[in-house]
């Protein structure tokens, strides 16, 4: 069986492939990699490749579209406009995210649920969350256009299996400077034991009882261990 990520739980490059069943994740964007859900990775990290953008209060991610790479000495992808389909005329993975938003806005389906993983630094991920695809728009970057899709956190929850009371509290998003920070602050060990793996971003304060996701001071690192024995006590 698959193991199942917490969102807010630490997880290697290799984990988060193990989860969804692929020997690599090289795309950022992954159109219906598994048959119920697509996975698109994103980074907020200043030397990322894309602009990718989250409101931390209403959970909306801006996520920019992924260029077109092709071989060739004179091509230069980051001022290029994006692509929705290839010359042959198949679509690029922006093709198929944007069909997706049309027959959803036709009203023909459901949105396209998306599971948005988190690069925090190299070799820390994250589940940010599963989000549904809702629209998109094309903008001007300065220098080319380029895709935003719009994504919006999922109240279908049913990919989340995992103990879904608990999962409750964990869903609160947290913003990914604050990641980096407590990260950093904590030295990726779990403040109470030095343990290193089976890591989660934990709130001090509970966000049912008010705490808060968007300082670092309310969030630390725990392990698997320390983090069940506090939700033990909570409740
Ligand atoms: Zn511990």
């Amino acid at each position: 069986m698959n193991k199942v990520v917490g969102i807010n739980e630490i997880i290697s490059y290799r984990e988060m492939c193990d989860i969804e069943n692929v020997q690599t994740l090289q795309r950022g964007m992954n159109f219906r990699l598994n048959p119920d859900y697509s996975v698109v990775l994103m980074s907020q990290r200043s030397n990322a490749p894309y602009n990718d953008s989250i409101n931390e209060i209403t959970g909306e991610i801006e996520y920019e579209g992924h260029d077109v790479l092709k071989k060739s000495y004179d091509h230069q992808p980051k001022l290029e406009d994006q692509l929705a389909s290839l010359p042959s005329g198949k679509l690029t993975q922006n093709g198929k995210f944007i069909e997706a938003i049309k027959k959803y806005t036709l009203g023909k389906r459901s949105p396209e649920l998306v599971k948005v993983y988190e690069k925090v630094f190299a070799g820390v991920w994250s589940l940010k969350g599963i989000f549904d695809l809702i629209d998109y728009k094309i903008v001007n970057d300065g220098k080319r256009f380029v895709f935003k899709f719009i994504l919006k956190l999922s109240s279908d929850q049913k990919l989340n299996t995992e103990n879904r009371d608990r999962e409750i509290e964990h869903t609160r998003i947290i913003p990914s400077s604050v990641k980096q920070e407590v990260w950093k602050r904590d030295g990726g060990k779990c403040v109470i034991c030095g343990e290193t793996t089976n890591l989660h971003f934990d709130h001090d304060l509970p966000y049912s009882r008010g705490g808060t996701s968007l300082t670092s001071k309310n969030v630390r690192l725990l392990c698997m261990k320390h983090n069940l024995q506090k939700s033990a006590k909570v409740e």
